[in-house]
């Protein structure tokens, strides 16, 4: 089985590079965003709290976000493993991963991290926003909050994994092909 942190900064291509590991090696996706945004679009008590936060760039509360992923990975059976998109974020979102996928005899293999610069991070969210319909793509002042936070609350994840010799750095800057062949590359060393 292949459980597989798919991380990076807002506009690094985890989305894009998700859909093509999932065609490739059959893997369920589990992308928090998408999540969030299937409850906003059906106007579900969760879609409307966490509305307030992903409109403000903000991450919506651990606890909320966990147990929100505690229901997928529970209601998910005959799975060859997950991608996880957009999560873990917090430190304690990965323990708690950790535990979530121990009571299922499963671990994550390792986190793929896609590495491109804030200028080109930026371009990207902003053309992402003429036709994505997200609000949190299309205001310059939201596209800064989501990296902040990214930088002071999410990159410690990626130390967490270092520490379990689970983490592996990719460029994200070039063609698709290119990049999802190296991490190609890395899943089949797995
Ligand atoms: P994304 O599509 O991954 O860029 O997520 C869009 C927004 O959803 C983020 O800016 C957060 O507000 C919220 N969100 C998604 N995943 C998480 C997470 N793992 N923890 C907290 N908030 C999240």
């Amino acid at each position: 089985m292949l459980n597989i942190v798919l991380f990076g900064p807002p506009g690094a291509g985890k989305g894009t590079q998700s859909e093509k590991i999932i065609a490739s090696y059959g893997l369920t996706h589990l992308s928090t965003g998408d999540l969030f945004r299937k409850h906003l679009g059906e106007g579900t008590d969760l879609g409307n709290l966490a509305k307030k936060y992903m409109d403000e760039g903000h991450l919506v509360p651990d606890e909320v976000v966990i147990q929100m992923v505690e229901h997928k990975i529970n209601t998910t059976d005959e799975s060859k493993g997950f991608i996880f998109d957009g999560f873990p974020r917090t430190t304690a979102q990965a323990e708690a991963l950790d535990v979530m996928l121990g009571k299922h005899g499963m671990k994550i293999s390792g986190m793929i991290a896609l590495d491109v610069p804030q200028d080109i991070l930026k371009e990207r969210i902003k053309e992402r926003g003429k036709t994505s319909g997200r609000a949190d793509d299309q205001d310059e002042e939201k596209i800064n909050t989501r990296i902040k936070v990214y930088l002071a609350e999410t990159l410690p994840v990626a130390a967490y994994y270092e520490k379990q010799g689970k983490f592996k750095n990719i460029n994200g800057v070039g063609k698709i092909e290119e990049i999802f062949d190296e991490i190609s590359r890395v899943i089949n060393s797995y």
